[in-house]
């Protein structure tokens, strides 16, 4: 086998990317690259199609709410398939945000609804009520991780998420609000398609997470070469000081 590649396909980078959310994937390039894992990042927006076997990770950043009505029609038209192939031979999807709630059936706003791909049962809905918004950290367990961790970062929706019965949340809420802000839940996690509601951006603030990622979106059989990440632990700290945490 040759060396690995994280092949990463970012979806609608032009349009979801509120709170610099693109930084995720440049903490992505940059650990590849420190550990000489090769990666690719190819992106997909308006009218593009995906190829399902041609990534290991599809990436959604957020976005407002006008931006994601621009998106959302055409994901559901060019992208809705081959999203559901992909994860179903095991790629990892991550959507933040905006894009979170795309993954669902539909974001709900007063008297108009735009469309999610279903990849997970969840929906989500603009109810009356201030928007959620405030530093945030939620307590996880990962497959092949021993123990619980704590991802940190930043929320600011006004939607609230509601998962079907069938769906278990990314995290319990420990600082925040979460899904819907009453629910003491945050974000969703079927098998490797990942949805929360944390921007930061999301990965350079929890580095940890970024490694799982990769070695689950590249089936890296053996643990990752450790890194100097004394950088990455004061802006985990950081965040986690700002949660109160
Ligand atoms: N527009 C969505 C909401 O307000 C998502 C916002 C975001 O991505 N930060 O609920």
């Amino acid at each position: 086998m040759g060396d690995p590649t994280l092949r990463v396909c970012a979806l609608y980078p032009d349009l979801l990317n509120i709170y610099a959310d693109r930084g995720n994937l440049l903490l992505l390039e940059r650990r590849c690259a420190w550990r000489g894992i090769g990666f690719e990042v190819t992106s997909a927006s308006l009218g593009d199609g995906l190829d399902p076997g041609a990534h290991d990770l599809f990436y959604i950043g957020g976005g407002q709410d006008r931006d994601q009505r621009l998106c959302a029609q055409d994901m559901v038209d060019t992208k809705r398939d081959a999203l559901h192939a992909a994860a179903d031979r095991g790629a990892v999807v991550l959507a933040v945000c905006g894009g979170y709630q795309l993954l669902g059936h539909a974001y709900e706003l007063e008297d108009e609804r735009i469309p999610g791909v279903g990849l997970v049962d969840l929906h989500t809905v603009r109810e009356a009520g201030p928007r959620l918004i405030g530093n945030v950290a939620i307590e996880l367990e990962l497959p092949g991780i021993d123990g619980p961790r704590v991802l940190a970062g930043f929320e600011n929706h006004a939607g609230r998420t509601h998962l079907g019965a069938g769906e278990r949340p990314l995290g319990r809420v420990l600082r925040g609000h979460g899904n819907t802000g009453a629910s003491a839940f945050e974000g969703v996690r079927r098998g490797n398609v990942i949805g929360t509601y944390l921007h930061g951006p999301l990965l350079p603030k929890n580095a940890w997470f970024a490694d799982w990622l990769i070695a689950t979106a590249t089936g890296a059989a053996e643990a990752l070469e450790p890194l100097d990440d004394r950088l990455e632990d004061a802006a985990h700290a950081g965040a986690r000081r700002a949660a109160g945490v």
